[in-house]
Order: structure tokens, then sequence, then C-alpha cells
């Protein structure tokens, strides 16, 4: 965070800390102007619910700014953690957060005995898109492709990122290999179907994947070295195609 927003969060703080003290004293001394002009309590339970009232008046003012507070605090945090999850130029998970989801799956398939599919696919010569169009309209591109293979996954079970540069990742929750490969094929043939238009020229894109299974007790890393070893055989075997790598095995 810039040092700027730090000094503004200490100044937001301490303007709260203020107000929330400045209110507290108000009521309180309102309150005791007020039971001081009826006189003192004459017997001890009107003196507890005098002290209770005037507890009362200070406590939940005093109650409802700290909790305002602290919602937008838990707001803040929570933009916070999306942020430090997200790319921010397509909006799809980070390579950080995606290991962690990874992490999280074969835990849960450790439960449930089912297998997932780990799928790496890359642009194909998306530098010449950069060096023929522009950084910037590489940029589109790489939403519009985001966009395309996130319409194809089924909302919350499978989970898509951007591993890095033109390289994206995705966990299809309890799927065969076959049944992974599938979907990479929906999605190749998604991505070489857009129809991309800059400096009024059209053009399309293609991209390669590699798949493999993810099974309960999987080593992820390995895991991860044969989808993108598939991958690499997709690159050298052509381009625009899915290879699926070996189902790796090994001990939990
Ligand atoms: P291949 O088919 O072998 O994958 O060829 P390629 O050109 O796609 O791969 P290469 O690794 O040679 O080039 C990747 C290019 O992706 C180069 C880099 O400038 C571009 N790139 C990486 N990240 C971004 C990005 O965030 N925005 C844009 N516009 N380009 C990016
Ligand atoms: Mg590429
Ligand atoms: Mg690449």
């Amino acid at each position: 965070m810039p040092i700027s927003n730090h000094n503004r969060d200490v100044v937001d703080s301490l303007i709260f800390f203020a107000f929330v003290a400045i209110t507290a004293l108000c009521l309180s001394f309102t309150f005791s102007m007020i039971v001081y002009q009826l006189g003192l309590p004459t017997n001890p339970r009107s003196f507890v619910l005098t002290n209770l009232l005037i507890s009362a008046c200070v406590a939940i003012p005093t109650g409802v700014i700290a909790s305002q507070h602290e919602f937008r605090l838990k707001s803040y945090q929570r933009r916070l953690e999306a942020l430090a999850a997200t790319d921010p130029l397509t909006g799809l998970y980070n390579r950080r957060f995606f290991k962690q989801a990874l992490e999280d799956e074969v835990q849960r398939m450790r439960r449930s005995h089912q297998t997932a599919g780990l799928v790496f696919f890359d642009l194909d010569h998306f530098k010449r898109i950069n060096d023929r169009f522009g950084h910037k309209t590489g940029d589109l591109v790489l939403q519009e492709v985001a966009a395309a293979a996130f319409a194809e996954l089924r909302g919350p079970f499978d989970r898509l990122g951007r591993w890095g540069g033109e390289e994206f990742v995705i966990l299809l929750s309890n799927v065969t290999l076959e049944q992974s490969a599938l979907v990479c094929e929906r999605i190749r043939e998604r991505i070489a179907a857009l129809h991309l238009e800059a400096r009024d020229e059209a053009f399309s894109v293609t991209a390669s994947f590699g798949t493999c299974l993810l099974k309960p007790g999987a080593q992820i890393d390995i895991t991860l070295e044969t989808a993108d070893a598939a991958l690499f055989q997709s690159k050298g075997t052509g381009r625009n195609k899915v290879t699926s790598g070996r189902a790796v095995e090994l001990a939990a």
C-alpha cells in the first residue's frame, strides 16, 4: 500500500477515535446535567436505574458508531482479499490463489475420492498480435479469451486462473481425463471462433492445451508439470490442439 494511503488511514482512525470520544463525553455530560437538575437519586434503586440509563445512552450510540466502523473495516478487508486473489487485467484468479485452490481441491478429493482435471492453455503466436496491433489490443485479446473460456465452465465448480502472461490454468472438479479433454476442446473451438478486430482489421487467435488428471493424493507440483508437458507437446505438434498428459498417481 502506498505511504500516502497509509497516512490517510491513520488520520481517518484518529478522526474516528476523536468523534467517538467526543460523542460519548457529550452524552454523558448532558445526562449528568439532567440528573443534577432533577436532584440526586434518593434511594439505591433509582440511583442504579439512572446510572443504567446514562450508560445505555452513552453505550448505544458508541456501539452503533463502532460497529459501523467495524463493518467498513471488514468490507475493506474483503476487498483487499479479493484483490490479492485476482489478476487485475482479466479478473481471473491469480497464480497464488489458484495454487491454494488446487491444494484445497486435493484435500477435498481425499475425502470424496473423486478426480479432477488440470488444464494449461497458452495462446499461439501471441507475440505476433502484440507486434502487429500493439500491447493494448493484446490486453483486450487476453480479456476476450478469458471471458470465452469462463463461459464454457460450470460456475463455482470449475476454476479459471491466469497463470502468467498469455497462459491460463483451469481446475475442473469431478471429471475424468476424457471429460477434461472434451471441455478443453470446447474452449479451444470457442477461442478460435472469436471475431476480433483492431485498426479496421479482423483477426483471430488460437490456443494450445495440455490437460492431465488430478487424483486424490496427487503431488500438485508433479501434476502441474504433467499438464505443462502436455501443453508443450501441443505446441510442438502444430498448436491449436489439446493433448492429454499421462495421469499421475502417487501415494497420499
Ligand atoms: P507460442 O505459440 O509459442 O506460445 O508463441 P507466443 O508468441 O505466444 O509466445 P512467446 O512466449 O514468444 O510470447 C508471449 C508474448 O505474450 C510476449 C509478451 O509480450 C506477451 N504478453 C505477456 N503478457 C502480456 C500481457 O499482459 N499483455 C499483453 N498485451 N501481452 C502480454
Ligand atoms: Mg503463447
Ligand atoms: Mg506463454
